[in-house]
C-alpha cells in the first residue's frame, strides 16, 4: 500500500477520494488551503490512523515524502474561480509545478485532475481526447481554463523531458454529496434553490447542454487511471455521457424535491458553452470503466445531502 499525496483533499471531490483511498488501505495526506473547501468534508477521517490533513497552499512548494501524487487543488466552480482570478491561474500553474517538481524529487506518480474546460466552447460533439478546443485565452473563464490548460503541457513537459510517472484526466461536469451549497455550480444552486422555495435560476434560455457524472462513478474512474501501467498517460475523458439541456435539469430537480418553485430566466454568463458531452470511448477501452448511476439517484443522494445541510 502506498503514502498518497491528494492535493484539494477537503474539497468535493477530494474528500471523496480520501474517503475511497483510505478505504483501499493507503496512507491518505491531504493538503488543501480551504479556499473552496473545509474541515467539515474530512471531519470524519480526522480520528483514521492513516489520514493527515495538512493546511497549505499549493502555489508554495511543498517538501513530503508520498509514493503518489492526486492534484486536484483549484476552485472548480465558475463564481469561485472568477472571484480571484489571477489566484486561479497560479493555483493551476504554480500548484502544477510545485507538484511535479515534488513527484520528480520523490519519483512518484503524478495524476491531474484537469477538466472537460480545456476543450472550451467546443466545435466537435461529443469531445474526444484529440480535440484541442476552443478556448478564449481572454475572457473571464480564461483563468480556468488557460490554467488548467498550462498544466496540462507542464504535465506532458515533465513527463517528455524528466521521464516522470504522469496521468491526465479531463473531468466532465460532477455532482454530488459535499458540494459546496453557495459554490454556484447548475446541480448545488438548482436543488439549494428548490429546497428552499426560492426560484430556479436557468441562464440563458436553459437550451445549453452538460453531461453530469455523479461523483462514485467519477471517483471509481480516477482511481483505475492511477492504477493503468505507467507510460499510459492520458488525457483520457472521465464523466457520463449522458447529455441534458439545464432546462431538463432544472425540471427534474424540481420533480424530484418537490415544491412550489418558479423557473426564471437569467443572462447568459459570457463564454458559457453551449454544448458538454463527453466522448468515454478511451476510458470504457483503457480502464474497463463507464458510469453506473443515472441522474436521478444520483440526484436523489444529492438532494438528501442537501436537505441534512440545510435541515429541509
Ligand atoms: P472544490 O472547489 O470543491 O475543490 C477544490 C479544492 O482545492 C478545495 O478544497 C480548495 O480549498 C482547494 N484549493 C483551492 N486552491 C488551493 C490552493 N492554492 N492550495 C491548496 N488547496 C487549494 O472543487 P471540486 O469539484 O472538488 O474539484 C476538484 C478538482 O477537480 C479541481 O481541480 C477541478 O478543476 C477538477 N474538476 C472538477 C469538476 C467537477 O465537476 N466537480 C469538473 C472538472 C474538473
Ligand atoms: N447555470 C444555470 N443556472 C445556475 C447555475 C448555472 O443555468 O444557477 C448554467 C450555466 O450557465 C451553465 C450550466 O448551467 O450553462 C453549468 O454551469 P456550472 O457552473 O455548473 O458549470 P460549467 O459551466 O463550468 O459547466
Amino acid at each position: 500500500m502506498s503514502r498518497v499525496l491528494v492535493t484539494g483533499g477537503a474539497g468535493f471531490l477530494g474528500s471523496h477520494l480520501c474517503d475511497r483511498l483510505l478505504r483501499d488501505g493507503h496512507d491518505v495526506l491531504c493538503v488543501d488551503n480551504f479556499f473552496t473547501g473545509s474541515k467539515s468534508n474530512v471531519a470524519h477521517l480526522r480520528s483514521h490512523p492513516s489520514f493527515e490533513l495538512l493546511r497549505h497552499d499549493v502555489t508554495f512548494p511543498l517538501y513530503v515524502e508520498v509514493d503518489r501524487i492526486y492534484n486536484l487543488a483549484c476552485p472548480a466552480s465558475p463564481v469561485h474561480y472568477q472571484h480571484d482570478p489571477v489566484q486561479t491561474t497560479k493555483t493551476s500553474v504554480h500548484g502544477a509545478i510545485n507538484m511535479l517538481g515534488l513527484a520528480k524529487r520523490v519519483q512518484a506518480r503524478i495524476l491531474q485532475a484537469s477538466t472537460s474546460e480545456v476543450y472550451g466552447d467546443p466545435e466537435i460533439h461529443p469531445q474526444t481526447e484529440d480535440y484541442w478546443g476552443k478556448v478564449n485565452p481572454i475572457g473571464i473563464r480564461s483563468c480556468y481554463d488557460e490554467g488548467k490548460r498550462c498544466a496540462e503541457t507542464l504535465f506532458f513537459d515533465y513527463h517528455r523531458q524528466h521521464g516522470l510517472d504522469i496521468k491526465v484526466v479531463r473531468i466532465f461536469n460532477t455532482y454530488g454529496p459535499r458540494m459546496h451549497p453557495n459554490d454556484g455550480r447548475v446541480v448545488s444552486n438548482f436543488i439549494v434553490q428548490a429546497l428552499r422555495g426560492e426560484d430556479i435560476t436557468l441562464y440563458g434560455d436553459g437550451s445549453q447542454t452538460r453531461s453530469f457524472c455523479y461523483v462514485d462513478d467519477l471517483i471509481e474512474a480516477m482511481v483505475r487511471m492511477m492504477d493503468t501501467a505507467a507510460g499510459l498517460t492520458g488525457p483520457i475523458n472521465i464523466g457520463n455521457p449522458r447529455e441534458f439541456t439545464i432546462r431538463e435539469l432544472a425540471e427534474r430537480v424540481l420533480a424530484l424535491v418537490g415544491g412550489t418553485s418558479q423557473l426564471v430566466y437569467r443572462p447568459l454568463p459570457s463564454d458559457d458553452p453551449r454544448q458538454r458531452q463527453p466522448d468515454i470511448t478511451q476510458a470504457r477501452a483503457v480502464l474497463g470503466w463507464e458510469p453506473r448511476i443515472g441522474l436521478d439517484d444520483g440526484l436523489r443522494e444529492t438532494i438528501a445531502y442537501f436537505r441534512r445541510l440545510l435541515g429541509r
